[in-house]
């Protein structure tokens, strides 16, 4: 970080006249560019506390600055609010464990960015977002942890296959919604805004979690005899494909599909 301490500006006053508002730093010899090597943390909303970076081989000991005086940090620093290395905002992070829950609450938020319609109810609609999952984490956190007696049977299948279609978990208002709560942990389904706008998992309506190697093919024409027919040869060219299939192997996947809807903030949200 190469940021410049504090840039002390000309105030007016609300006097008349102006004046230099000399409030940091005090008693301390003052270079006309400090470089910050870490912020430490938040001391409080305006103020953060940091390291500098040595000048000509000398050190100097951590001291606060005030944001409101360097908005160019406080802008580098917003930035970085969901970012963990950020010292700062440990604080207000919230993470979630382990990191494959992390990673499905991600795309869940990233899909409730429905902030602004133009209905007054806001308008409803289905999403599915689907990310890589280890067969070990889908039976270790949603096999294991959901009552449906599909669940049970699924967890003796060995090797487990593709659970989509038919096979998909269906998560219905109720018990078991309660169950997938658990799961994902608090206010997973809301996005709030800085207004009283909240867009929401619509939890009256079934949620659908399903799992496996989704099947990728290839296929290849390399030995097909109509690709490589040779005009000169005197054959009729064949009228359909012959080709060879490949398989591409990858991650398994995890889908997850439920409704969204923009609302209002109620009680009992984040
Ligand atoms: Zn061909």
């Amino acid at each position: 970080m190469s940021l410049r301490r504090s840039q002390r500006e000309r105030r007016p006053s609300r006097k008349e006249g102006f004046q230099y508002d000399w409030s940091l730093p005090r008693g301390r010899p003052t270079p006309k560019s400090w470089s910050i090597l870490e912020v430490l943390k938040r001391i409080d909303q305006d103020r953060v506390l940091v390291r500098w970076n040595p000048t000509n081989g000398r050190e100097w000991p951590d001291s606060p600055v005030d944001l409101r005086i360097n908005p160019e940090l406080r802008a580098r620093l917003e930035k970085n609010g969901s970012n963990p290395k950020v010292k700062a905002f440990k604080d207000q992070q919230m993470a979630i464990e382990p990191r494959e829950l992390g990673a499905l609450r991600q795309l869940i938020y990233d899909n409730l960015g429905n902030r602004y319609t133009p209905s007054k109810e806001g308008h409803s609609r289905r999403v599915t977002v689907t990310l890589p999952f280890p067969e070990s984490s889908f039976r270790r956190l949603f096999l294991q942890k959901l009552s449906i007696p599909i669940c049970q049977e699924l967890l003796e299948e060995q090797p487990l296959e593709n659970c989509f279609g038919q096979r998909a978990i269906s998560i219905l208002p109720g018990e078991t919604m309660e169950e997938l709560d658990a799961i994902l942990g608090e206010s997973w389904g809301d996005r709030t805004f800085n207004t009283n706008t909240v867009c929401s998992v619509i939890k009256e309506e079934e949620i659908l979690v399903s799992w496996g190697y989704k099947k990728r093919e290839l296929f290849s024409h390399k030995n097909c005899p109509r690709c490589n027919w040779d005009k000169e040869s005197g054959e009729r060219r064949p009228e359909a494909c012959t080709t060879t299939v490949s398989y591409l192997v990858g991650e398994a996947e995890l889908s997850f599909t439920f409704s969204r809807r923009r609302g209002l903030w109620e009680p009992g949200m984040m």
